[in-house]
């Protein structure tokens, strides 16, 4: 698949027209399904008529938007009028929203095609796609590993060259993970960068929407059309987007202060480890001032993050109750039956086990012991990071302690499962601008990502450095 650039310069050459290129982004996702199962529909019809859409436009001698003529995958957890959104889950097997979300308004009036709907976790609770009720998405890398979740499908759709870009959704690091796993660039924004309306709410406080793409400019230019404040989501910030591509054009990152969490690089190794440190020392000649930093509440990062997802989903989670949006149970003789087995039927294991555990931790003489502590360690966790940021630009880390595992490996240990999300789940909880940029493979060649991150609406730095660090690889793109 083409760059965004790529197309674009394609399109105003007319080498091809835009419908061309909608067709075989479908005919690509339809080949490749039977292998990796990275969507779950594709959406012909609308696609091709947004791309006719811009054809028209363009043959008007009207200018081509950011996205014009761009395929995109959608993760099924992102309302699309008119197209089936599941969330992964049986629960809502058959529902079509009868709006669109804002991202997919604004992707669209860029001139972006979409495509279809990507796999992923049910209602993106997982780490490795293996929680979808769709069956899992195998990793376009090496088709018997995880592609990493819970946006598995936008990140496999890429890396498997279907799409040049995807949405993807990040809560806790749903977004990096999955992209250091299938090598691709994957963005998770500051919280509130991008309009949270029409994303299905697993943990409001820390749900976030953003970009997957083969390279660092493709993924901050879908940023810029999705990003900045919508009266739609009162969570959206009222701060003005930069020009992300324009902040691309200076790749001097000369005297760019970047910290290291010793924390972190504890507990990394083997090739991950190697990796990242190759990386310390490729922007140390790009003449980063490269330095330890210390975010020592890292360690209480997991207990926190699970207690507050799984309080806000329990309550996120109630409205499926088979009165409306969802499937209803056949079984039904009161309405509390209707909803026990609604609820037991369509809900798949993890959901459940989410649900209960955030009930528990919300009941009555239990709030103060875990919700309100959970809280209160993620206020240090942020403030960890504004320390740190009193001292660095940046900050580098790994994604995932270890490279993408066997399907089936871990399903069976939830708590293992949990602990890959270590170094993701500290900035989503700080709700800092993050980023997986590739680095490198193992030596079983498996990609390993970069993980990057800044302060508070910092992403033209964050996507600053990334640029750098990628153009000095010299490696932009997995295909
Ligand atoms: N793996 C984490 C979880 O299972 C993160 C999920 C996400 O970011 N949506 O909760």
């Amino acid at each position: 698949m083409r760059t965004i650039s790529q197309i674009q310069v394609g399109l105003r050459a007319r080498e091809f027209s835009a419908v061309e290129i909608a067709r075989e982004a479908l005919a690509h996702a339809e080949r490749q399904n039977p292998s990796t199962n990275a969507f779950l529909s594709l959406s012909h019809e609308r696609a091709i008529a947004a791309a006719e859409h811009v054809d028209a436009q363009l043959s008007a001698g009207g200018e081509l938007g950011l996205l014009g003529g761009v395929p995109v995958a959608v993760k099924d957890v992102i309302s699309t009028k008119g197209l089936k959104t599941t969330c992964g889950s049986r629960m809502l097997e058959n529902y079509i929203p009868p709006y669109d979300a804002t991202a997919i308004e604004r992707l669209e009036a860029a001139g972006g095609v979409i495509i279809g709907k990507a796999n992923c976790d049910e209602f993106a609770m997982g780490s490795s796609n293996e929680n979808s009720a769709y069956g899992p998405v195998r990793n376009p890398v090496d088709l018997e590993r995880v592609p990493g979740g819970s946006s598995g499908g936008s990140a496999a759709a890429v890396a498997q060259g279907s799409v040049p870009v995807s949405l993807g959704s990040d809560t806790g690091g749903s977004i990096r993970q999955p992209a250091s796993f299938c090598g691709v660039v994957g963005v998770t924004p500051t919280y509130g960068r991008v309009s949270r309306y029409g994303l299905v709410a697993f943990a409001s406080s820390l749900d976030h929407i953003g970009p997957f793409a083969t390279n660092v400019s493709d993924a901050a230019a879908l940023l810029q059309v999705i990003a900045g404040r919508d009266q739609m989501d009162a969570t959206s910030a009222p701060v003005q987007v930069p020009d992300y591509l324009a902040a691309l054009q200076n790749t001097d990152v000369r005297g760019m202060k970047v910290g290291v969490p010793v924390e972190y690089m504890r507990q990394a190794t083997g090739d991950t480890a190697a990796r990242i440190q190759e990386s310390i020392q490729a922007l140390r000649d790009l003449g980063c001032e490269v330095r330890d930093i210390s975010l020592p509440n890292t360690e209480y990062a997991i207990a926190a993050y699970y207690i507050i997802c799984t309080a806000e989903a329990s309550a996120n989670l109630a409205r499926y109750d088979g009165v409306r949006y969802t499937a209803r149970s056949k079984q039904s003789g009161t309405l509390h039956e209707m909803y026990a087995n609604t609820r037991g039927e369509f809900f798949g294991p993890e959901v459940k086990r989410r649900i209960m555990l955030g009930t528990y931790v919300l009941s009555h003489g239990y709030y103060d012991a875990y919700y309100k502590k959970a809280q209160q360690v993620r206020a240090l966790i942020t403030r960890d990071f504004s320390n740190a940021f009193a001292e660095v630009d940046a900050i580098v880390a790994p994604v995932s302690p270890f490279p993408a595992f066997k399907i089936g490996e871990k399903v069976d240990d939830p708590v293992a499962m949990y602990l890959s999300d270590i170094y993701t789940i500290t900035g989503s909880l700080a709700g800092i601008p993050c980023m997986s940029v590739p680095c490198g493979n193992t030596s079983e060649g498996l990609p390993v990502g970069l993980q990057i991150l800044c302060g508070h609406f910092e992403e033209s730095r964050m996507f600053q450095l990334a640029n750098a660090f990628e153009k000095h690889r010299g490696n932009s793109a997995v295909q």
